[in-house]
Formats: C-alpha cells, structure tokens, sequence
C-alpha cells in the first residue's frame, strides 16, 4: 500500500513553488479542509484585501475623478499587456481587460462574422461540448444574422482534434470558435494545428482561453490566432465577475469592426462629438466605462504571474493532476469511478473530471466537510488543482474525504 500522506509531504517539501500556497487567504479548517475548485473561482491573495483597501482610500478617495487621467484610463490596455506578456504569448497592444466573457465573445465573433459575411462565408464552426455560453452566444449570432452553425460532435471525455476541424471547415466557414481547455474533460485542444487547419481553409478562428489562461501557456502570436477571448475569475484569481480579457491580432486591428459602438471605443471619447469613428488599435474594442474596480485584485496576481512564470506554474499543474491520478486509480477506480479526462501530459489542461452514478449527492456530502470540488452533469466530479494556491497535502486530503464518502477506505 503507498503512503500517498507520506509522499503528498515529499513532494511539498520539495516544490519549488510551495510558499505561494501561503499567499492565499486561508479561511480555516473549520471552512475548508480542500479546495478542488480553484478552475471555477481562484482563491484571493492575501495581499488582494491590502490592495482593495488601498485602492479604496488612496486611489479612489484621495484621487477621485483625477484618477482616470491619471491611471484608469490606460488600465485596461495595460494590464491586458500584461496579462499579454505573462500568460498568453501575446506582444502589446493586442489585449484588453474590460466586460465578461459572454460579452466579449459577442463582440469578437460579430465582428469576424460581419467581415467575413462581406466575403461570402456564413458557416461558424463550434462543437457540442463547449461551454454553454459559447453555444448560446453563436447560436443568437447566427439567428441575427442569417448564419448556419456546423457543429463538431466531440467526445465528452476527449475533445475536438484537428482532424474533425479539417473534415467540418470549408469555404462557407467564416468562423470557428473553441474552448483551449475543455471545461469538462480538461482536453487541451491542439490549438497550433487546428488554427492551421481554419486558415487553409480561409476562416478565422475565436479561442476561449478560460480554462487555459494562468494555467496552460498560451502563444497567441506565434499560433497566428486571430482572436481570443478568456475569462480571470479562474485561474488568474480575480474574483467574482472579476472582468475577462480579450485579444485580437494586431492584423485584424484595420479590418474587423465590433459591434457596440461606446463612447469609451471612440476616438477622442472627452471631445464628445458627433458620430462614432473607433479609436486605433484595441483601445477600439472597449464599449463602455472599463470595470476598474474589478482589476484590482487581477493586477496583484498578474504581478504574482510574472515572478513565478507560467512554465513553472505549469509544471506544478501537471505534478498535482499526475499525483491525484494516481490517487484516483489506486483508491476511486477500483469503486466503479472512471477518469475522463486526458492521460496525456500534451492533451490535459489543469483540472481532471472523474466520474460515478451518484457522484451528485456525494458532491454535496463533500461540501458540507468543506471539501470542495464541483459537480458537472453526467455524474462528474471536476477536481480542480489551482497551481500556486493547492497543496500536494490537500490533494490527499481532499481524495481522502471523497474515497471514505463512497464507502472506499482510501487506505
Ligand atoms: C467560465 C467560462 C465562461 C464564462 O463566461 P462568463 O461570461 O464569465 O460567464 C465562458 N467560457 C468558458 C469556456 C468558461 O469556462
């Protein structure tokens, strides 16, 4: 029998990135005994409350209306260069942080379509087990504008390859839109070769980043992906509706034109004059006010990000889900449970989804002893391993509480 305690304290011990799991907010045992669901909602910084509070009275208070000229107005431009250079392999002025997710989506995917419905395309690729939002999102876009969805059947325990994409796009695609890491299976899409396979067929290509994004490296520019949209409540740790980013091409800058025309996407928004000309370069794809508020706690971990370096947080990504794996098999498989998620260090993202009839109820058992995974139908149980913020020491904690709950003696 291993001693996966015993060897859960080697670990810890030996990783080199073991001290940041101090720099989260700990709320106790009495709350949280391990948390599985940092691919859902990132746990806050230490530091984040010290930073709001500043922000509060030094930036807020002190600066009022002054602080826009000062700082805000730039902000989400700077920070999406900084989220740019820190986890998403893209050069400046080619990301901004500001809306959500589901709006940017919109945004990003009415402005590809709209040009390339000018060209004679009127198919947008997009496969059945991408996130809801996605599905719901392109679906309204094609009702609006007399568009035809081609779907992909992707596997739920895998996800969608380069071949499928090959076999779906042609010349009527104007748009293919996927997630990087499957939101279930955590399959991590082959995105270099299935952007290849969009361009040779003359589409553009939308990637979601929201399960990738703070986990998974990411090389916009040099993938040559047009437009990428990603969400930093995840793993980039910025709170509840903390605001996502966006990414488009430099390329694109001229060509595509969004389709919520605010005063914030204007040239010269203070001259408040008539008619909308957009603003050069990504300061165009803003709409409105930027949530500045809402990039508050995101700037502390972006920060963090760039210390730590994303290779790293990588590796640590893959040591965790490699080590509950084989947890997994050795405790949960024998039970009945099935792993569907990727083996595959090349094909797994950062989270495993094992699954069992009646995993539902014992999600919610589990809660209850502030273990905390989530719970995603059919019977999946997603364990999340947030890099810098979960323990090799949780990890058994948690599949400990998870094994003696379906009657498993995890032992
Ligand atoms: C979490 C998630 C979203 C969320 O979009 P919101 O607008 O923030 O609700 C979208 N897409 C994917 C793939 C996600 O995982």
């Amino acid at each position: 029998m291993r001693d996966f305690t015993a060897e859960a304290a080697a670990l810890d011990a030996a990783d080199p990135l073991a001290a940041y799991a101090g720099r989260f907010v700990d709320p106790g045992p009495d709350s949280l005994i391990a948390y599985f669901d940092g691919n859902s909602l990132g746990r806050p910084l230490v530091e984040t409350a010290e930073r709001l509070r500043d922000f509060t009275t030094n930036e807020w208070g002190a600066r009022l209306i002054r602080g826009w000229d000062e700082r805000w107005l730039d902000l989400p431009l700077s920070l999406g260069d900084q989220l740019g250079r820190v986890a998403l392999g893209a050069g400046p002025g080619q990301t901004f942080v500001g809306d959500s997710t589901t709006v940017l989506l919109y945004k990003l995917s009415r402005a590809a379509v709209d040009a390339q419905q000018r060209a004679g395309r009127d198919e947008i690729v997009l496969d059945t087990d991408n996130f809801p939002t996605d599905r719901y999102l392109l679906e309204g876009i094609a009702a609006e504008r007399g568009l035809t969805l081609r779907w992909i059947e992707t596997d739920p325990a895998q996800g969608v390859t380069p071949e499928q994409v090959r076999a779906a796009v042609g010349e009527r695609t104007a748009l293919a839109v996927f997630s990087h890491v499957a939101y279930r299976s955590a399959w991590l899409a082959d995105a270099p070769a299935i952007t290849e396979a969009v361009h040779d067929a003359g589409g553009l290509v939308l990637w979601d980043l929201c399960h990738s994004g703070g986990s998974v490296p990411v090389e916009l520019d040099a993938w040559g992906i047009d437009l990428a949209v990603g969400c930093s409540y995840k793993y980039l740790n910025g709170g509840p509706g903390a605001p996502a980013y966006a990414y488009v091409a430099e390329r694109h800058h001229g060509g595509l034109r969004q389709p919520v025309w605010g005063w914030m996407g204007r040239r010269d928004p203070f001259t408040m004059g008539p008619g909308y000309v957009a603003a050069e370069g990504i300061r165009g794809w803003l709409s409105g006010t930027p949530p500045i508020l809402g990039m508050v706690p995101l700037e502390s971990y972006a920060a963090l990000l760039e210390d730590v370096g994303i290779g790293a947080v990588r590796a640590k990504s893959l040591a965790l889900t490699d080590f509950a794996l084989e947890i997994v098999d050795a405790w949960l498989v024998p039970t009945g449970a099935t792993v569907t998620s990727p083996r595959d260090h090349a094909r797994r993202g950062g989270h495993l989804t094992i699954t069992r009839p009646g995993f539902r109820d014992v999600t919610a058992r589990l809660w209850e002893q502030g273990v905390i995974p989530d719970y995603r139908d059919p019977d999946g149980i997603r364990i999340g391993l947030s890099p810098l913020s979960t323990t090799f020491a949780e990890v058994v904690r948690g599949l400990t509480a998870l094994a003696e709950v379906i009657g498993s003696s995890g032992k």
